[in-house]
Parts: structure tokens; sequence; C-alpha cells
């Protein structure tokens, strides 16, 4: 019988994250303060974070070890499964290989707690009581609120409020693992009083809740935020994804040609690509590295590349990444992981240095290949995932008609049982595409 999933043992698992720092042709630009635009110290960001995830942010070390109390906890879902899609291979009918690593086995149900959970484990050390934090769709509330309850912190969520509304099983995960959730704005800082002033009926925006949560943790002692995309260390606790992927093609003898992942912050993108990267700096290895974006909001395809604030309210540091602009409030598309206006610092610079690439879909023909993949492969595909699974199908069309027997790998970045309604819409017939 020919293969289709392909595992490894749980000694397996990678001891050490990959650290891409130290390999970058051009190294990312600096962070800086956001009132004297100087570069920012450790200690501007001691407020928020713990120092150990202060330290990774920098660090020049190619291999950071994963604490032990860490990998316990990974072991509940990881190491992950790698699938061959002999069954869309042959609905194509193309000659490429298609194999995709999936993440949807994670009790949240992304890849979002490999970094959720070192997160609260050092916040957890340092003595830190309570973590906040935004959330859009729900995914990475979802993440951090199991993470804080298995090493017992507590737990606030803003939450993007039109999701709030319109997401209520999210919600209800979020409180099941103990965290308290608040719609985003609100009138429990003064970054929501702002835009509520305002606007009184505001949506909310991923970039206001990021504003408040940073707020909160600011005002509070006990009291860190978390971020679960963008930032260096976030992109350094994915690699477990693209590590354990290596090993487990290498078990088959294969080795990929294109890397393919949906973009919004670039976490999962980086999570699958890094690992063969280090391959293709050195000149070992070479392939083609595609982040996909959604048209609503394609920061790679249609930003800038320049100096930005993380958040609406202008509280962050300014980080040097491609932008929509920081005030610009992305149309409401099903994809809501990926409605960010930035992107990791890192991911910008490589796309810079034409290290990778980047593709943006529109939603509609992103739901009919995330439909042709569920009436194949069976699993279910979060929006987001369904991003790089129109990619993936693209290329391997690109191969059938070319004759080319390439073998491609994306990240299924998540499952999407919770997303149900979108696919009403979608079979409704009812959605629409932007721009
Ligand atoms: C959050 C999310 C994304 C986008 O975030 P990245 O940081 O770019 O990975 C993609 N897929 C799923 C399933 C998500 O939950």
């Amino acid at each position: 019988m020919q293969k289709t999933i392909i595992t490894l043992d749980e000694n397996d698992m990678p001891k050490k994250w990959y650290n891409i720092l130290p390999d970058m042709p051009t190294p990312v630009s600096p962070p800086l303060h956001p009132a004297t635009k100087e570069p920012i110290g450790p200690k501007d960001l001691s407020p928020l974070f713990p120092m150990e995830l202060i330290k990774q942010e920098v660090s020049q070390e190619r291999f950071i070890t994963i604490p032990d109390e860490v990998r316990d906890i990974y072991a509940l879902w990881r190491p992950s499964p790698l699938y061959r899609a002999h069954r869309l291979e042959k609905e194509l009918k193309t000659p490429a290989k298609i194999y995709y690593k999936y993440e949807g086995v994670s009790p949240a149900g992304s890849h979002k707690p490999n970094t959720a959970i070192p997160q609260a484990y050092y916040n957890m050390k340092e003595g830190i009581e309570r973590l906040a934090t935004e959330t859009g769709a729900g995914q990475w509330g979802s993440a951090l609120a199991l993470a804080t309850t298995l090493f017992k912190l507590k737990c606030t969520v803003y939450m993007v409020k039109i999701s709030y509304q319109q997401k209520p099983y999210r919600k209800s995960l979020m409180h099941l693992w103990g965290a308290d959730v608040i719609p985003s704005p609100s009138n429990k800082t003064d970054s929501g009083k702002k835009i509520l002033s305002k606007d009184p009926d505001s949506p909310g925006s991923l970039g206001i809740a990021i504003s408040e949560a940073i707020e909160d943790a600011a005002h509070h002692d006990d009291t860190h935020y978390s971020l679960g995309s963008v930032l260096n260390h976030v992109m350094l606790h994915q690699t477990v994804i693209g590590q354990e992927a290596k090993e487990q093609l290498a078990q088959v003898e294969d080795y990929p040609d294109v890397i393919i992942g949906s973009v919004g912050g670039g976490s999962n993108f980086s999570g699958i690509s890094f690992p063969f990267l280090m391959d293709k700096i050195s000149g070992k290895k070479d392939m083609e590295v595609i982040g996909v974006e959604p048209t609503a909001c394609p920061s790679l395809t249609g930003g800038e590349f320049r100096y930005d604030f993380g958040d609406t309210v202008g509280l962050t540091p300014l980080l040097k990444m491609y932008t929509m602009g920081h005030d610009y409030i992305p149309p409401a598309i099903h994809a809501g992981g990926l409605r960010y206006h930035g992107d990791s610092p890192i991911v910008s610079q490589l796309y810079e240095d034409k290290l990778i690439s980047a593709v943006a879909y529109n939603q509609t023909e992103v739901f009919k290949a995330g439909v042709t993949f569920a009436r194949s492969e069976g699993i279910v595909p979060a929006p987001e995932s369904s991003h790089a699974i129109k990619c993936a199908i693209d290329k391997a069309l690109e191969c059938k008609k070319s004759g080319e027997q390439k073998t491609i790998l994306f990240n299924l970045s998540g499952h999407g049982h919770f997303d149900m309604s979108a696919y009403d819409s979608y079979f409704s017939g009812g959605m629409k595409d932007i721009a």
C-alpha cells in the first residue's frame, strides 16, 4: 500500500527551535521607540514581555533549546502528521507530488499553540500571573487560553467585536479554557474609549484590540502582553513545523521544490519554510517559497516596505515591515486570521531580498479550492489555510501542463470546524470578492 500519513515518533520531536536571524543575508532593521524613534532596548520591552522572550527576539544563536516543560505539552499533539495528498493529486490529474503538514491536530485546531505554549511557560517562570492579548476570529485567543490554563495563569482576551458577535463558539472555547473575553473596542481601556467616542458602533479591528491588550498589560504589574504572530520569537517557535516536515520527507526520500504557506502575520509560513530556507541560503538546495495572502489585505503584494506601528492607536514600537498602513481596516472576509495590516519583519526582509515570493487570491476562489480539498482529502480546512491550498492546486495544475513532477509542500495551518457559517455563505452564493 502507498504511504499516506508519514509520522514521527514522540522522541523525534525537535529539541531546538531554528533561528533564521543569523542566516539572513540582510539583517532585519531594529524596532524603533514610538516616541523617540531610536532603536529600543530590552528595558523598553520588559513591561510587556518576559526577559527570555526579549532575548529570543534578538538572539543570534542558530538553534535555541526548547524547554522540557514545553516539549511535554507539545507531545499532546506533536509531532504532527505529514500527509501525501494522493487523492487530491488524482483529482487534479497532476504528475506533481503534493504533501501537506497538518497543524489542525492541536487542541485549539491550528498551529498557534506552538508559540502560545512557550510564551505562557516563560511568563509563568518569571512570576507573571496574567496574560493579556487580542484575537480576531478567535484562533489566537483560544490557543493562548489553552496555554495559560495548562500553566495555571489567568488570561484576558480582547476580541474584535464583530467576531465576538459572529463567532460565538470560539468565544465559548476560550471560556472553557478559563479566559476572560472582552469585545473590542471596550470601555476598559483609554484606547478603546478613544475609538468608541469617535465611532460608538465600531466593529473593531485587530489593530485596535492590540492597543487595548498592550494598555492593559502596561498598566498592571502582574500582567504581560502576548502576541500570536509578527514578532521574531513567534516565527522561531513555529519552526518545529518545518523541522518535522523535513524529517518526514527524508523518510520517503523526498525534498520540496515548492513550499507554500498562508500569510497573516507570517508565523505558519515561517514555521513551514524557514528550516528549508536555511538550505537555500547556504546554497545546499534551491526551492520556490510562496506566501499566500488575501486580496482584501495584501500586505506583501500590495503594501509598502517601511517603518509602521503594529497597532492602530500607535502604542507599539515601530517595525520595518510590509504594511498597508496601521490605520488600514481590512474589509470583512472569512479568513479573519489574515486580516492584519502588516507582516513579520523577518518575512518582509526575506521578501524584499527575493528569497521568497508572494501571491494574493480572492476569497471565492480560495473557498472553491478548500471545497475541492475537503472532497478529496476529507479534512475541512480553515479559510486561512485554504489560501495555501489554492496556491498548491495552481502549482500542481502548472505541473500538469508542463509535465513536471515537482514536489509541492504546503502547510495546512488549521481545521475549519468553527467556520461552517463561512462555508454556508460560500454555498449559498452570498460570498463576495473584494477588490
Ligand atoms: C492565525 C492563523 C493564520 C495566520 O497567521 P500567521 O501568523 O500568518 O500564520 C493562518 N491559519 C490559521 C489556521 C490561523 O489560525
